[in-house]
């Protein structure tokens, strides 16, 4: 039973209290006092994660109220790493704090981490709270949050942290059972100047800790995170809602937040956070534990206090809390918030949310999310079901031959179009009444019904192809584009029957790559034999040449890199300078034998090359000073 130990404050490093025992009891060493609080010799206490704290608890004396999990809370760095820990690793760090047995990778949060994180080598103070504590309790001590590796200035007084001579983590060394008031001697506070670079930066960071510390959080799920700083990044524009996120402004406006020269004071050996890596870490690989101050960072980075960004809802409300308003133009409860259900759904092309409100009126309506403000609620993106309030009042209006019909679709909230289908589809008109497809058949009097037919045979059987060369893919295109637009009924109706037979694009894809590849690789050997074969003054084989010769520049050049024949194709036709050149060489003396007899002497002085010995041209060209 410990006599005397004494009461501790608030804020206070477990090792502080304890040290403050060793010099009222007058301990002649750190080994004997460790052994009497903690019943080993093996172990120090030291301030990040003590352990054999049950061991310590039982030994407090009669009226010493303080439970295991109040002082883990209360006196140590659990509460400042726990959050960011999957829950089953923080529980068996807690675990281990009390029982003392293993030594897991966690408890190292000084001693180790120092690859990802710099951590202070020695304990610190700040002279504002020495002041304060000594006008308070008549002593000062060891402060929590001025040992947190990330903290640099203290919260309170805004001033830089002092540094002690004793050291923060050697766990065996004599002097580091030292109350502060044997080793602080009077300093005068340095402020943080109100212009130092990224000031609120190495502000907010030390706000972040000192919340975190006095409100223990419990660990959650890691994926957690990850979902929120998703929707983060994405409200805030810097990444799509499919996670793509461009990296180079984004770490643009982080350091204009967070200013290098802090990220490399806070950076460990590894150098991650000073380079990025550590926060794309973080964003990429969320079922990884990161070091809590890059979560910080970013937390701050994203305009949050870590207090706001606890209390966001754990999965995003993309469209606001309900009950929704009901957007049915014509019933009595228009724009009262009568819509209660709610489905979300995330749409498959861009990752973002899209909510489906169905009213108890049967009017349903879509919106894609996530909503840009409060007012957003009262818009919507697609009609799903007019419900039967909404056909009821069709029908009744629709009788009454003195209303417009325009008149009538503005009442009911829709386009002229609109109300013509569902008057069709209510059987208010006759089916073939419908004002676009009529017009859409007047307008074409030159198609005939025997062309119609043949289009919709050849496009059909070119449309089941799995495979299709170039020329039929071309084709099949026209065809369709012709279809579209003269035969479109039919061809929708057909899609559709396509579609539900399981034709579908995923099992007959549409390219071929392999196939073009070998017409493009074959089309470009032709090429090349043609512009080698040519008769008239040699061109030089270039890439360019060969692509353009080909006939399909356009897309070769723009798939070459799906195309792996083809690029061999091109690689080996490709022809150096060297070679065209011996080859014009030789071109030129043939045409020069050819044309000796009918060469007049200016020519010969043109061409000069024509003489018996093809080189001459050039001796004479060097001798002229090239
Ligand atoms: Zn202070
Ligand atoms: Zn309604």
């Amino acid at each position: 039973m410990l006599q005397c130990f004494p009461q501790s404050y608030f804020d206070e490093v477990l090792m502080s209290t304890c040290a403050r025992y060793g010099e009222r009891m007058h301990f002649h060493s750190t080994a004997s006092l460790v052994r009497e609080l903690f019943g080993t010799a093996h172990e120090s206490c030291p301030i990040d994660f003590p352990a054999h704290l049950n061991y310590f608890v039982r030994q407090l004396p009669i009226g010493h109220h303080m439970t295991v999990d109040q002082i883990i809370d209360r006196h140590t760095l659990y509460p400042f790493t726990a959050p960011f820990l999957p829950s089953a690793r923080a529980a068996h760090l807690r675990e281990e704090m009390k029982t003392g047995a293993g030594r897991s990778q966690d408890r190292r949060l000084l001693t180790g981490r120092r690859i990802s994180v710099a951590v202070p080598e020695y304990l610190r103070y700040c002279p504002g709270c020495i002041t304060d504590d000594r006008m308070r309790q008549g002593e000062c001590y060891w402060h929590r949050l001025h040992q947190v590796p990330g903290v640099e200035v203290c919260p309170i007084h805004e001033v830089w942290l002092e540094t002690s001579t004793v050291s923060a983590w050697d766990p065996r060394g004599d002097q580091r059972m030292l109350p502060v008031e044997q080793v602080v001697t009077a300093t005068t506070p340095r402020p943080l100047s109100m212009q130092e670079p990224g000031r609120e930066s190495i502000l907010a960071l030390a706000r972040n800790a000192a919340w975190l510390l006095a409100n223990p959080q419990s660990s959650v799920n890691l994926q957690m995170w990850a979902d929120r700083y998703r929707y983060l990044l994405a409200e805030r524009g810097w990444s799509t809602y499919r996670k793509r996120l461009t990296w180079a402004p984004f770490w643009a406006a982080f350091l204009r937040i967070h200013p290098l020269p802090i990220l490399r004071r806070l950076d460990g050996h590894a150098g991650s956070l000073s380079t990025g890596r550590g926060i794309r870490a973080l964003l990429r690989f969320p079922r990884r534990a990161m070091p809590p101050l890059y979560h910080l960072l970013l937390i701050h980075f994203l305009g949050f206090t870590a207090e706001e960004f606890f209390a966001l809802p754990q999965h995003p409300t993309w469209f606001g809390t309900g009950p929704w308003p009901c957007l049915n133009p014509v019933v009595p409860h228009r724009n009262e918030r009568a819509v209660v259900q709610c489905e979300v759904r995330i749409r498959r092309q861009d990752g973002r949310p899209i909510g489906t409100f169905s009213c108890g009126c049967g009017f349903t309506y879509s919106r894609v999310g996530p909503d840009w403000g409060p007012l957003a609620q009262f818009s919507y993106h697609r009609i799903e079901q007019y419900g039967l309030y909404w056909e009821w009042v069709l029908r009744r209006r629709w009788r009454d031959r003195r209303l417009m019909r325009e008149v009538l679709a503005e009442q009911l909230g829709v386009s002229r179009v609109t109300l013509w289908e569902e008057a069709i589809r209510l059987g208010l008109l006759p089916k073939t009444s419908s004002p676009r497809e009529g017009k859409r058949w007047k307008r074409v009097p030159g198609v005939q019904p025997k062309d119609c037919e043949q289009k919709r045979v050849q496009w059909q059987q070119l449309a089941q192809r799995r495979r299709r060369t170039l020329v039929q893919e071309r084709r099949c295109r026209r065809l369709y584009a012709w279809l579209y637009r003269w035969d479109g009924v039919w061809l929708r109706a057909h899609q559709r029957r396509n579609r539900e037979t399981g034709w579908t694009r995923d099992w007959a894809p549409r390219l071929d790559w392999a196939t073009r590849d070998r017409q493009a690789a074959r089309a470009i050997i032709r090429a090349a034999g043609q512009l080698t074969m040519n008769q008239e003054p040699p061109q030089w084989i270039s890439r360019h040449r060969l692509m353009t010769h080909s006939g399909y520049a356009r897309w070769i050049a723009a798939s070459l890199d799906r195309l792996p024949q083809t690029r061999q194709a091109i690689q080996s036709a490709v022809e150096t300078r060297k070679a065209f050149q011996l080859r014009r060489a030789i071109w030129r003396e043939g045409e020069g034998r050819r044309t000796a007899v009918l060469a007049t002497e200016s020519q010969v002085r043109r061409h000069p090359v024509t003489s018996a010995c093809g080189q001459s041209g050039l001796f004479e060209a060097e001798g002229e000073g090239w």
